[in-house]
């Protein structure tokens, strides 16, 4: 579909207040035109023949008018602008969900920052060319136009004069107009540029000090301070050129009139009152010249928004259910990989090579391995995070590829390596587990999870805010947190990526107890890095170079003496 067609396909919704819009738009730019051409009917007809019932009748049309533009311009400023807010709420709405559907894969390679940057910005940037955009353009090629037929049809020779300055003054303001937006664009980016290096440094205050780089910091941040005077100085630059040069115009465009028609006056080809007419005329010309001007503007930053927009929009997931795809029935909870080779990017290496190996329903299995072996990645390919370039994975021996994503993601619990928790309460957080869960419910998954005590012991227990990303809660507490979701969501399998992060050995073994009691009886892979989490455990994988090396218990793996025993033996306590 073209751009055009797309864009204005959300319109479609908003046609009766696009309608309005654009009706009334037509209405109030005809109309500008009537009050100069009232004024030359007056001025040659009823004035000079002292007709007073027809002069009043005039001056009544004259304010009738002006109430209507009072009326037109409410409409226009409050139901355009829902027009656009509308059209803006559903086009971030669709980002939004679109966002939501889009697999991991993008995510890696897209910045947060311009995710946000689309969905605020760009978004608000099409609203004001979804409203202002048509409307715009409407009320000032109309009235441009129209006064311009009248102008003609008055005094041709006086609007061919006046018509000079006209192009000239577009051209000028569409012209400069667009180097002082550039230039307030680059202020904008290098007042942003200037904060990131002041809180940075000021978060970094301690560093900054104990390594003695004051004089550093001050140099880094002279440079973008003075890039921002620069900045701003071309800015100021271009404001003068262009509000100087417009302002010069406009003034240029009654003399070149008044002028004009002086000097017709003068030999006997107008008179008077189609000079006061022009003059006028002028003034009503001249704020739909400062409309076009700024539409031009406008129009671009439309477009290059909506081309982010629609850029987002159809870039497919990755990963989709297939058609017809069904539920899975997770019974024994029997995983397996079968050849499973995986690359994050086609081109590099395999992350994972061939691999195999099979967990029976029920069993708890350590993976061990060096850091950057795989393991996570493992655990993604289970949840269909990612596809495996090559090879099938099964659960119960349904390929995972079949069955639809949510179903999966329903039976498969994961305590990830770093906990996420939302910015909001403790009780909504466990309600990601499950959304209807009693307060009775919560309370008995934080037991098993041990985490109670703590919960009890916050004066505003489950309603307690965890803050952004769960900072009011310590490691431990935040993977306690995460363990009781777990029970909540209840899920046949489960996957514990042990946190790296050094944990006191209190918390430790409480987070090792709750965890084997959310593990019990159902299928677990635990990521470990402890030596009491793989002790636990039935079996134990060694990953290394994307392969199962090494397989067994903790103590055959010992007497094996091979990778195994060397990742303990580095570690002591912690592999
Ligand atoms: P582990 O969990 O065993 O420490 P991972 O499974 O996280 O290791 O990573 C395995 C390899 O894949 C590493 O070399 C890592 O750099 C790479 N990797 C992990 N995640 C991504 C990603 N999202 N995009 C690209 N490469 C990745
Ligand atoms: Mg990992």
């Amino acid at each position: 579909m073209n751009l055009f067609k797309r864009f204005f396909s959300y319109y479609k919704p908003h046609m009766g207040l696009f309608m309005l819009d654009t009706v009334v738009a037509i209405i109030s730019s005809v109309l500008s035109v009537l009050f100069p051409l009232l004024t030359n009917y007056l001025l040659n007809g009823p004035l000079k023949e002292g007709n007073v019932r027809m002069m009043a009748i005039i001056f009544i049309v004259m304010f009738a008018v002006y109430v209507f533009q009072a009326v037109s311009t409410y409409i226009r400023i409050r139901w355009g602008h829902f027009l656009g807010v509308r059209i803006e709420n559903e086009m971030r709405q669709d980002l939004f969900d679109h966002l939501q559907d889009l697999s991991f894969s993008y995510f890696d390679k897209t910045k947060t920052g311009s995710i946000m940057s689309r969905i605020t910005n760009d978004l608000f940037q099409i609203a004001e060319i979804a409203h202002h955009g048509p409307e715009d353009f409407i009320i000032s090629t109309l009235t441009i136009f129209v006064s311009y037929i009248f102008m003609f049809s008055i005094s041709v020779p006086l609007a061919l004069i006046s018509f000079i300055p006209l192009p000239l003054m577009l051209f000028y303001g569409i012209f400069f107009g667009h180097k002082l937006k550039v230039r307030n664009r680059e202020v904008r980016k290098t007042i942003a540029d200037v904060n990131v290096d002041a809180e940075n440094s000021i978060q970094g205050i301690r560093e900054v000090k104990s390594f003695a780089q004051e004089e550093f910091q001050k140099k880094k941040f002279s440079k973008s301070n003075t890039k921002l005077k620069t900045s701003r100085e071309g800015m100021y630059v271009e404001m003068a050129n262009y509000q100087t040069g417009i302002g010069f115009m406009r003034e240029l465009y009654y003399l070149v009139t008044v002028v004009g028609g002086s000097v017709l006056i003068y030999f006997g080809l107008s008179d008077v009152s189609t000079l006061i007419t022009f003059t006028l005329f002028v003034s009503v010309v001249l704020s739909p010249v400062d409309r076009l001007i700024n539409f031009t503007e406008q129009l671009q930053q439309g477009i290059a928004s909506f081309e982010r927009f629609v850029e987002v929009m159809d870039t497919e997931p990755s990963i989709k259910d297939f058609e017809g795809a069904e539920d899975i029935e997770v019974g024994k909870g029997e995983v397996s990989f079968s050849n499973v080779s995986f690359s994050y990017d086609s081109g590099e290496g395999n992350v994972l090579d061939h691999l195999d190996f099979t967990i029976k329903g029920g069993e708890n299995v350590a993976l061990v391995g060096e850091s950057g072996a795989g393991k996570t990645t493992i655990v993604n390919l289970l949840s269909r995070f990612y596809e495996p370039t090559e090879g099938r994975i099964l659960i119960d021996g349904v390929d995972i590829k079949n069955v639809t994503q949510s179903s999966l993601h329903k039976a498969i619990g994961f305590v990830q390596q770093n906990v996420f928790l939302f910015d909001a309460s403790i009780r909504e957080n466990l309600r990601y587990g499950k959304g209807s869960a009693s307060d009775e419910e919560l309370w008995e998954a934080l037991e098993m999870a041990n985490l109670g005590d703590f919960v009890r012991s916050l004066p505003d227990g489950l309603d307690t805010e965890v803050g952004e990303r769960g900072t009011r809660l310590s490691g431990g507490q935040r993977q306690r947190l995460s363990i009781a979701r777990v029970f909540l969501k209840n899920p046949p399998i489960i996957v514990f990526d042990e946190a790296t992060s050094s944990l006191d050995t209190e918390s430790e073994a409480s987070i090792q107890d709750a965890f084997s009691r959310v593990a019990k009886g159902r299928t677990a892979i635990v990521i470990a890095h402890r030596l009491s989490t793989i002790v636990g455990c039935d079996r134990i994988f060694v990953l290394d170079k994307g392969r199962i090396a090494e397989e067994g218990t903790h103590e055959s793996l010992l007497n094996k003496n091979g990778i195994y025993r060397r990742l303990y033996a580095r570690t002591a306590d912690s592999i």
